[in-house]
């Protein structure tokens, strides 16, 4: 019986991350001849796939997940990059003259650099102080959702970050009433999409979200006025913002959580939204995971004479 070839964990770079930043990294990584592993614990470009309208990719691209399909190709082809889809970076270690990623499957790659291209998570309820939802109360996130367009709701939204936006220009036709309960702090994101009819605000300072036995939501909300309330809705939906994910080990985070490139291993480069909460858009991820291969590429260089 022939021997099965062994795996080749030989590589240039490895990039942590299969999203719009990790996929330009490979891509860029190829095109000066560097081979690439790329780690993705989904599919490539997940969080595209939720995005039915974008306004600020150049190219033509106007749907998430006709863009994430064409970036999908281009891995596909780029021969230097070999994709490993379904695996999770477990832990990141950084030495003076290499990088290790540890794999949920146990395996330990090593190479010159690593681009941490994680992106960001929900925000955990735990993190919202105005906000409590019993321990078993499982709530799907709003940027995930999908309604049909004969929904009538209502719907209750938890939190108004930006989302919300995203929901109601890839929904033009749903007619569903949507309560949008918010605290303080995301009083200048409502303001963004407060001309929907669709839309009813509720500034919140408290927030309490209960499931029956036949997951008819109920809130009890106490207002910035002092006044207490009470409303039913069919489905809640937690939109409260996002959170950094980087995988353990030696990514630095700072006070906030974000990675940003400047607080790193030289061999570790981050890139796309894990590096801060204000450059998370689709063009800037490519922008910097192209960047982040090009820092290694030139790092491996010999110094001119
Ligand atoms: C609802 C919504 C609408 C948006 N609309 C727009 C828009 O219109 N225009 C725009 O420019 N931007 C938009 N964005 C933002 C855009 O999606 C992000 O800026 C972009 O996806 C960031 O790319 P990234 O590669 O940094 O991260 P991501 O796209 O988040 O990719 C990170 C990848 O890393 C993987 N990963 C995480 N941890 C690990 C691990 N430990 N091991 C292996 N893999 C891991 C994840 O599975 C994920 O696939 C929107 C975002 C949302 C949520």
């Amino acid at each position: 019986m022939a021997a099965t070839p062994p795996h080749d964990d030989s590589t240039d770079l490895i990039i942590v991350g299969g999203g719009p930043a990790g996929c330009a990294a490979a891509v860029m990584a190829a095109s000066v001849g560097m081979r690439s592993i790329l780690i993705e614990a989904d599919a490539l470009c997940t969080k595209l796939q939720h995005i039915g309208a974008l306004n600020n990719v150049v190219g033509g691209f106007t749907s998430g997940p006709e863009l994430a399909a064409a970036i999908a190709k281009d891995i596909a082809r780029t021969e230097l990059c070999q994709a490993e889809l379904g695996i999770r970076a477990t832990e990141v270690v950084a030495t003076d003259d290499q990088v290790t990623v540890i794999l949920s499957d146990g395996r330990r790659l090593t190479a010159p650099h690593a681009v941490v291209a994680t992106g960001v998570g929900p925000l955990p309820t735990d993190k919202a102080p105005w906000l409590t939802v019993p321990g078993d109360t499982v709530l799907p996130t709003l940027w995930g959702a999908k309604v049909a367009d004969h929904e009538r709701g209502p719907l209750l939204v938890l939190g108004a970050d930006r989302p919300l936006g995203t929901f109601l220009r890839t929904h033009p036709t749903l007619e569903a009433s949507i309560l949008v309960a918010y605290p303080p702090a995301d009083d200048y994101k409502i303001d963004e999409v407060r001309d929907d009819p669709r839309i009813t605000p509720l500034p919140v300072t408290n927030l309490l979200v209960s499931a029956d036995d036949d997951s008819q939501f109920a809130a009890q909300w106490r207002d910035r006025a002092g006044r207490n309330g009470a409303f039913g809705a069919e489905v809640a939906y937690l939109n409260l913002g996002s959170a950094p994910m980087p995988p353990a080990g030696a990514v630095t985070p700072d006070s906030t959580g974000y990675c940003p490139p400047e607080l790193q291993h030289p061999r570790i480069l981050t890139a796309g939204d894990l590096r801060s909460a204000r450059f998370q858009r689709i063009m800037a991820a490519t922008g910097s995971g192209s960047e982040a291969a090009l820092h290694a590429y030139y790092a491996a260089q010999p110094p001119s004479s």
